[in-house]
């Protein structure tokens, strides 16, 4: 089983993480920038993490044989944060980077003025830049979150069929796919979409256009939902081609509308700027 986790926080999880998920099949990430639980205080912050997004992580992933992409953005929460809202005008200069392959996550976390602002400018710069959005939908009040995302994306000129819209669920699946977006799921281990819902919607809803992922970060989570996912397909009855299509063909079309998707592990360094992931010695 080939996988490809379209949505994982990989700076939070440990290199036995990397190596837990290689065995079980990945062989592709997209980190998204988003909040780190610690608040940040200054746009700087947010370069250092991008910066690092771009160069330490995958050079990480590759260590075990993953190929490493991210999506750069101001995300919801920190949108709200007048100390962070100038690293917008840093965007554009990230947004060129050749493992960008989208704008995110964005989207809405209270769903205030400030979230419109940034989302509404943020779904511009993805236009303007020929990459799609990864579009985070609201954990609180989900159908109206999910309604409001999909009037902004609606009034931006970003078309549909160039959005990722995550976390969706029961409640806002039927709604999202009529809009013309991509849909994504988050598969945790006590919240959200769980494995066995998870297959409900992929016999309700189909295939088409839906992508899988852990959201794996720092609070409670597992980096190895995607495998469990497809192994559950599997044993309801879907078949590999099923399961190849959710969990690597349907990634490899979203992201790959960025034109930027490079799927070959560079045989890795042992550094990167000098530094390895051994600890006391090469
Ligand atoms: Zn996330």
């Amino acid at each position: 089983m080939r996988i490809f986790d379209p949505h994982i926080h990989m700076t939070s999880r440990t290199t036995d993480d990397y190596e837990a998920m290689y065995a079980a099949g990945v062989r592709a990430v997209v980190e998204p920038s988003f909040w780190l639980g610690q608040p940040r205080t200054s746009p700087a912050s947010f370069r250092d993490y991008f910066d690092s997004l771009l160069g330490w992580e995958p050079f990480r992933a590759a260590q075990y044989g993953i190929a490493h992409h991210c999506t750069i953005a101001l995300n919801p929460k920190e949108a709200n944060d007048p100390r962070c809202t100038p690293v917008l005008d840093d965007l554009p200069r990230y947004l060129v980077k050749d493992r960008v392959v989208a704008v995110g996550e964005i989207g809405y976390d209270s769903m205030t003025p400030a979230e419109d602002t940034a989302l509404a400018t943020q779904l511009q710069l993805a236009a303007d830049h020929g990459l799609p959005a990864l579009v985070h939908t609201p954990h609180r009040d989900k159908l109206a979150g999910l309604r409001r995302t999909l009037d902004a994306v609606r009034e931006s000129a970003l078309p549909a069929d160039r959005v990722l819209v995550d976390h969706l669920n029961e409640t806002t699946v039927a709604e999202a796919k009529d809009s013309g977006a991509w849909l994504g799921f988050s598969v945790y281990p006590d919240t959200k979409m769980d494995e066995a819902r998870m297959a409900v919607l992929l016999r309700e809803y189909g295939l088409d256009r839906v992508l899988v992922n852990s959201a794996a970060d720092w609070g409670r989570s597992d980096p190895l939902k995607t495998r469990r996912v497809g192994d559950l397909m599997l044993s309801e009855g879907f078949s590999d081609d099923d399961v190849d299509r959710v969990l690597w063909r349907n990634p490899v079309a979203f992201y790959g509308l960025s034109g930027r998707l490079s799927l070959d592990v560079a045989p890795p360094g042992t550094t990167h700027q000098g530094n390895s992931v051994l600890r006391g010695g090469e």
